[in-house]
């Protein structure tokens, strides 16, 4: 319950008009969970700022609200608090409730399994005493004041789990919940990137030992060389604890695993329990259940009564949850506790709970606020994989590097996927086995941002199993801890992308095969996650513009053919014959440089040959093709693969593409009339292979329509195609300019009346273009504004007069959609005067792709 008035006092707040309700049933900070007679705090986070969601509160029935500033509407009914500082209110509200109540405080803290822990400790707290715990998983300072708002007269105990989103935050929490004992379960090395390094974080864990009671409980895993190292910190009653190991007071040993509960005997000081058991899996969890069990053992929970409350307790969503899966496969979803060691933890038990027949699939997503540690920690675990799973599959950029380690580490290619999308690992495990069976043991894991659950959910038996699996609510929303730190970046969506390639192969039959054309960078998309997406989708070909582009691809483990479909100068050769590229042929002289080189070198070389049917580039002109390839085939250390050419107007011009098709057919009836077998023969671009048939002989390279771009309007892609690449930022300042004010250099601009304006920190260093024209509009809150004067280098003004509410770290799109509006490339193009593929290569490559 929150009283006003006690917020009113504890938070040095005023009231904004006449007081409506006075008692409120809970604290709320997300509108859209906003209920009947709730108090709505307005909390302005670097995400976005609550004061745009009081509309949205009151009109689901929010019966008060805490705010910083009035807000723009009509607010009598209801109780409005203003304070300096939302949150600074809510916790000194907070501590003054926990005082007066007197309640046991109880904290769990640490890098993950906590949420575990703080449930068992519930459950075993609970056979004797009235409990509230933290339900918000942990979400920094706010969940104390949420958790707070739960407590009632009655409760004996509350626990809070300490999840602090940056240093100095500890401090913040502990004053404000005054703890009497702790648990930590483990430390590890989460939480790098916010502080640092595990010890800077362990240092800021100490603090809570400054301030726990003398008569509560610490209770600290003792194999965790940094948590036990606290132990020497407390004034309180330390109980340290640990699994087959001597020194720690309540040792789990002779640990069981099984596929559905481990099972361990038990030692507290001279007692012991054997052959005790839960239904949590893996090492990790069984800290949680030790921690626990401390606990109970700190508070007069007998000891044989807490071991049959964690026989009976339930796995949480997304820990170590076992769920019923297709084909009777068994499901251990992990997708909410994964971080480096409850990750490996989680392999052992994989490893340690199959049976000799069964299959040990192993699917990964990344792992994130790992900081320095995040390479050196995925590549661990994709060594760990190569040993102790059958089949990897990697879900990510980061869970990427893990696959990476795993081929290193020698696992057999055929069992190892990097995959970039939901849909791709399913498609790889159905490919693998044709579907899954009761021999399958899947473990899927990862951070909650990587939103493995959505695998999981689609590997269910029963989709009526979803409920057990992690809301993901807070992953939905854009947690801007989550958003990169550059002042813009790049989304790239990868399922769109796998989306278009498979209806680029539904277009173009199975006897045809895709190249995907990922030079530039994909079109500024990202080579190697666009090549890997585009693969594992019905492309089997990749083609690039240089032997670099093509070494980059197989510097990232990519195996798969690739042609280079320009210039590859001489000392590239060796090189190519080594990485098995293959190279355009055009040229007697150079075709003959090539061959020596690749005698040299000792192999053969793949080649192409390309033939200029009017495109006036490179390639043997069509007259000339005969001879030409009369002295090819003399040269044998090349292997001629395939032949191909290059339409000048297929995006335009039917008739002038159809000229193009019957010269290029004039070439090949001769050269197969004198017996040769080209295994590829390739002419259509996109534009091409969206509009006419003849020009697909049996290959086409598509580029731009991979990425959800038309090449024209009149060779459009099909609308179930989707655009890729989407290019954001954030607002930076925000004032409004009296009339008659300049913006910009060379005051190309001036309000006429007052105008509220916002500056985001892009400008044409990033790729937002200044001349001859700009873009025009961005979005902001959905709704377009337009740009105001010059385009700086890394600066520029936007108008947001007609948008309400505009604040500091509200997110703008420059090119894609947000809410109804849409920038797309297409529009940008004809604002600067040229076409989608330049807007979509020139968003510059040092901003972050997400
Ligand atoms: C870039 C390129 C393509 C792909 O063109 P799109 O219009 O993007 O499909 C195909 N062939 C050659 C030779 C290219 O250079």
């Amino acid at each position: 319950m929150i009283s006003l008035y006690g917020i009113l006092d504890a938070g040095q707040g005023q009231l904004f008009g006449e007081p409506g309700p006075r008692l409120f049933s809970d604290l709320c900070i997300d509108p859209l969970q906003a209920t009947e007679a709730c108090l709505y705090a307005a909390l302005r986070t670097d995400g976005g700022d609550g004061h745009h969601g009081i509309a949205e509160a009151i009109a689901r029935g929010a019966g008060g609200i805490i705010a910083t500033r009035p807000p723009e509407l009509d607010t009598a009914g209801l109780s409005v608090i203003l304070v300096k500082d939302v949150l600074g209110a809510l916790m000194a509200w907070a501590h003054a409730v926990i005082g007066k109540l007197g309640v046991q405080v109880i904290v769990v803290a640490g890098s993950a399994v906590r949420p575990v822990t703080v449930e068992a400790a519930r459950a075993v707290l609970s056979t004797r005493h009235r409990v509230v715990t933290d339900q918000t998983g942990g979400q920094g300072r706010i969940s104390i004041p949420l958790t707070t708002a739960h407590l009632t007269p009655e409760d004996r105990f509350v626990i809070f789990n300490l999840d602090p989103a940056q240093p100095g935050e500890m401090s913040e929490m502990i004053s404000a919940a005054q703890p009497h004992s702790a648990v930590i379960p483990q430390i590890g090395v989460g939480f790098s990137d916010r502080f640092g390094s595990p010890d800077a974080f362990a240092a800021e864990l100490g603090l809570i030992f400054d301030y726990l009671s003398p008569g509560g409980a610490a209770v600290i895993n003792y194999d965790d060389d940094r948590a036990r190292a606290l132990l020497s910190r407390t004034r309180s009653h330390p109980i340290s604890i640990g699994i087959d190991g001597f020194g720690a007071d309540l040792v789990a040993y002779n640990i069981v695993i099984g596929p559905t509960r481990t099972g361990f005997d038990l030692r507290f000081r001279d007692q012991r329990h054997l052959g005790r058991w839960t239904p949590l899996l893996g090492q990790h969890q069984l800290y949680a259940v030790l921690g626990a069990l401390a606990l109970g053992a700190h508070y007069e929970i007998p000891l044989p009564e807490a071991l049959r409350v964690v026989a009976e307790l339930d796995p949480l969503p997304g820990q170590m949850k076992p769920l019923p899966g297709k084909g009777g496969a068994l499901l251990i979803d992990n997708s909410a506790g994964a971080d480096p060691t409850t990750t490996l933890s989680a392999l052992e038990w994989l490893n340690a709970a199959a049976d000799p027949g069964q299959r040990k699939i192993f699917i990964f997503g990344d792992l994130d606020r790992l900081g320095e540690f995040s390479q050196r920690s995925h590549r661990l675990i994709g060594q760990k994989a190569a040993e102790l799973s059958d089949l990897f599959i990697t879900h990510g950029a980061d869970a990427a590097l893990a696959g990476r380690a795993a081929l290193d580490h020698g696992m057999d290619p055929g069992a190892v996927a990097i995959t970039y999308g939901v849909q791709d690992v399913l498609t790889r495990l159905e490919a693998d086995s044709g579907g899954l069976t009761d021999r399958d043991l899947i473990l899927l894991n990862g951070s909650p941002a990587a939103r493995v659950e959505l695998i999981t959910r689609a590997l269910l038996a029963d989709r009526a199993d979803e409920r057990l699996l992690p809301r993901g609510d807070r992953s939905d929303r854009h947690d801007s801890a989550d958003r990169p730190i550059a002042s813009s970046w790049v989304e790239i969506d990868l399922e769109a992308l796998a989306n278009n390639v498979r209806a680029l192969k539904a277009l173009i039959g199975p006897q045809v095969a895709l190249f995907a054309v990922v030079k530039a960078d994909a079109y500024g998309h990202g080579a190697v996650a666009a090549a890997r997406v585009a693969l594992l989708n019905g492309a089997t070909y990749l083609a690039v513009a240089s032997m670099a582009e093509a070494l980059a691809l197989r510097d990232a483990g990519i195996n798969a053919p690739i042609l280079v479909m320009s210039y590859t100068p001489t000392q590239a050769i060796r090189q190519a014959v080594r990485q098995q590229i293959t190279v355009t042929v055009y040229d007697l002289e150079l075709a003959r440089e090539y061959d020596r080189l690749a005698r040299e070198n000792g192999g053969r070389l793949k080649v192409h040959i390309k033939i200029d049917t009017g495109m006036g580039r490179i390639g043997v002109l069509a007259g000339n093709a005969m001879p030409f390839f009369r002295h090819l085939l003399k040269l044998n250390h090349l292997e001629i693969e395939g032949i191909y050419t290059h339409y000048a107007n297929a995006d335009s011009d039917p008739a002038a593409t159809a000229e193009q098709t019957r010269l290029f057919k004039s070439v090949l009836v001769p050269l197969k009339a004198s017996g040769y077998q080209f295994k590829y023969i390739h002419a259509a671009n996109s534009a091409a292979t969206l509009t006419d048939k003849e020009t697909h002989f049996n290959a086409v390279r598509c580029g731009l329509a991979l990425y959800g771009l038309s090449p024209s309007p009149t060779a459009q892609v099909p609308s179930s195609f989707r655009p890729v690449m989407s290019w954001r930022t954030v607002i930076a300042s925000v004032k409004v300019l009296p009339p008659g004010h300049p913006v910009g250099y060379g005051s190309t601009y001036r309000t006429s009346d007052e105008e509220k304006v916002a500056v985001i920190p892009v400008g044409y260093a990033d790729g937002l273009r200044r001349a001859p024209q700009h873009q025009g509009y961005v979005l902001v809150h959905g709704q377009r504004a337009p740009i105001r004067g010059r385009v700086s280098m890394e600066k520029t003004v936007i108008s947001v007069h007609h948008i309400p509410n505009v604040s500091i770290g509200d997110e703008v799109t420059l090119l894609g959609t947000q809410g109804n509006e849409t920038i797309s490339a297409d529009e940008i193009a004809e604002r600067w005067g040229t076409i989608n593929y330049e807007v979509v290569c020139s968003v510059l490559a040092r901003t972050p792709r997400k």
